[in-house]
């Protein structure tokens, strides 16, 4: 997609049936996902209730530099908290290569927060150790993140409610030392916002995570934004307040939620969110108080 001088490239880790959509979103009744059919089957299997999502990249050439946003779960990593992608082995580093160069033209790697599936290709292992996957890159991680998922300071998180939440929150912890604590040195962690390069501007919508990041993109006119896990389904557009389950903070996300949907359809903005399979992103318009569908991206569908 291009965005004035900017091009957005897609680059799918995995797509593919996750978990119950009861579980993960459980304030939202069955009967609003069949009340839109045209959500299965990229987005929800209608038949087994399973949500579905893809693990992916957003790549942006802005300016002559190269930006990765999000890095998703990586090869070959210990995930006790998600037996289903417990040393996942993919080519998705080739397919990357593909529309990059090589990993060394990599100018920036964006972690829109910090979770399993966002930071894992921040690293390889090469030699028997996790190596940074791109060599040149300035990492920029959200400091909050950085300061609260730190397995030197476990007490920064807050206690888990429930069995799953525990082994989340411990799984973290083993995230943070192979995708993060191996690369610390050229990470550059930002709160607030910033402009990396000009047009690209990370900005802070917490609630996912405490640092969870935006990045918008503007160039000539048009713009986009990558909205990171503050959606994860498009039937959040229309139900701004219903929360994933691994909101953090639920109601700061669903603020967050509302803010960034209010500028995208007051703006026209294309909205790119992490996890969206199908074509990837579209743009919103505002219907009362809450939000729809207006264009899909022009991506081919996943
Ligand atoms: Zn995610």
């Amino acid at each position: 997609v291009q965005v004035g001088e900017f091009e957005v490239l897609r680059v799918v880790e995995w797509a593919g049936l996750y978990a119950p959509v009861a579980d993960l979103f459980a304030s939202i009744p069955r009967s609003a996902w069949e009340a839109r059919p045209w959500l299965s089957p990229d987005h929800w299997d209608a038949q087994t209730g399973l949500y579905r999502c893809a693990f992916q990249t957003w790549v942006v050439h802005a300016g002559g530099q190269t930006i990765l946003i999000d890095t998703g779960e990586g090869n070959d990593k210990h995930r006790p908290q998600v037996p289903m992608f417990d040393h996942l082995s993919t080519s998705y580093l080739d397919r990357l290569e593909a529309v990059v160069g090589s990993v060394a033209d990599v100018d920036f790697v964006v972690n829109t927060h910090i979770h399993h599936d966002h930071v894992g290709w921040n690293t390889r292992l090469a030699d028997g150790a996790w190596q940074p996957t791109f060599p040149r890159a300035d990492y920029l991680v959200p400091a909050d993140d950085l300061s609260y998922f730190d397995p030197d300071h476990p007490e920064r998180m807050r206690v888990p409610e429930t069995e799953d939440e525990r082994l989340r929150f411990d799984g973290i912890h083993i995230v943070y030392r192979d995708s993060i604590t191996p690369i610390r040195d050229r990470i550059t962690p930002w709160d607030g916002s910033i402009e990396p390069v000009p047009g690209v501007r990370l900005q802070q919508y917490g609630g996912h995570t405490p640092g969870s990041g935006i990045v918008r993109i503007e160039s000539a006119g048009e713009s986009a934004v990558f909205v990171g896990d503050l959606l994860h389904t498009p039937l959040q557009v229309a139900r701004p307040d219903d929360p994933v389950s691994f909101d953090l903070d639920p109601t700061a996300a669903s603020d967050s939620r509302r803010r960034l949907l209010a500028q995208a359809a007051e703006d026209g903005s294309w909205v790119f969110p992490a996890h969206l399979p199908g074509r990837g992103g579209f743009t919103v318009v505002r219907d009362g108080d809450h939000f729809e569908i207006d264009r899909w991206a022009p991506f081919p569908t996943e």
